[in-house]
């Protein structure tokens, strides 16, 4: 079945209707606080959001996950969400949402997070979903469900990350006859892989270069990365966000300098989300440039991997 923007808004308008702990959260956070802070090239959202103390203090080790009941499985969801199949996904609304209008998209089946094999799926959503983002955060890079493969959905305009590409500068790592490329923006704070493509296939066969060239973890469970993928005018943009650590060194909610700060597809995508008044504070320019120091790679570490890509 065909899907689009139209589709999910109706189901977000009707569970907002029938389902009062998503209405009551969907209400919440049209009075929620944001700030901005400016960096070269890019400024970013910072939004006070304490109902996500869900995700941002979620536990997600392996045990932690074995005594908890699978909330993206359908026998486990609440009576009231109801979704709308798509080949293989259902598309569900986010009842903690960052974005004014935000759905989870598991597989039907549960299987762990993983994007090996599904960056077609991604990129057919992000098509078919115009003015939304589309992302996925790998299982140790901020996913709250690492044991059951899921996407997320999110209305484009609350991000900043994709404006802020448009005025990048950004070099060709590879490039295909069909027009598909693969560059990288190395200028801006975060340094960031972006794959565009005319449609889904061709910008996951470009993917699947750079995913062979990524670091793979001693998990063995795949490169750490978080991903955003949105429509284009020309078809698709893919978002490539390769990680190097889960969270801060200062992640936690004791001792001096602690903040519960677990940064994910949203807050690389420019709207860090933090559910403690402390915190929200205290996010500046030089707060933000320890993350992503921390977090994610530096110019020599893009640089090796763009000369990895076969
Ligand atoms: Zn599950």
């Amino acid at each position: 079945m065909a899907l689009d923007s139209e589709q999910i808004e109706r189901l977000l308008e009707s569970q907002c209707a029938e389902w009062p702990l998503a209405a009551r959260n969907f209400d919440a956070l049209r009075s929620v606080e944001l700030r901005e802070v400016a960096m070269p090239g890019w400024t970013l959202k910072v939004q006070f959001n304490p109902a996500r103390i869900v995700s941002s203090g979620a536990k997600v080790d392996a045990r932690s996950l074995a005594e908890r009941p699978c909330f993206l499985c359908e026998a486990n969801r609440p009576a009231e969400q109801r979704g709308i199949e798509w080949e293989g996904y259902t598309v569900l609304v986010n009842p903690f949402p960052i974005f004014p209008r935000h759905f989870t998209i598991p597989a039907l089946e549960h299987t762990p997070q993983r994007i090996a094999g599904r960056m077609a799926h991604m990129l057919r959503l992000a098509m078919a979903l115009k003015g939304y983002t589309v992302f996925y955060n790998g299982p140790r890079c901020g996913a709250s469900a690492p044991d059951h493969m899921h996407f997320q959905a999110g209305n484009t305009d609350f991000l900043t990350l994709p404006a802020a590409l448009e005025g990048a500068a950004m070099q060709v790592v590879a490039a295909e006859p069909d027009g598909t490329t693969l560059r990288v923006a190395a200028e801006l704070p975060l340094k960031v892989f972006v794959v565009d493509s005319a449609d889904a296939e061709a910008g996951a066969r470009m993917f699947d270069r750079l995913y062979a060239a990524l670091p793979m973890p001693d998990t063995g469970e795949e490169p750490m990365l978080n991903l955003l993928a949105y429509a284009t005018a020309g078809g698709v943009r893919l978002v490539v966000v390769p990680r190097k650590r889960h969270r801060p060194s200062f992640y936690g909610t004791e001792g001096p300098g602690a903040m519960l700060l677990s940064p994910a597809s949203v807050d690389m995508g420019g709207a860090f989300i933090t559910p403690r008044a402390e915190d929200f504070g205290r996010i500046d320019e030089a707060l933000l440039r320890r993350v992503f120091d921390e977090l994610c790679l530096n110019d020599v570490e893009i640089k090796n991997i763009a000369e990895n890509v076969r």
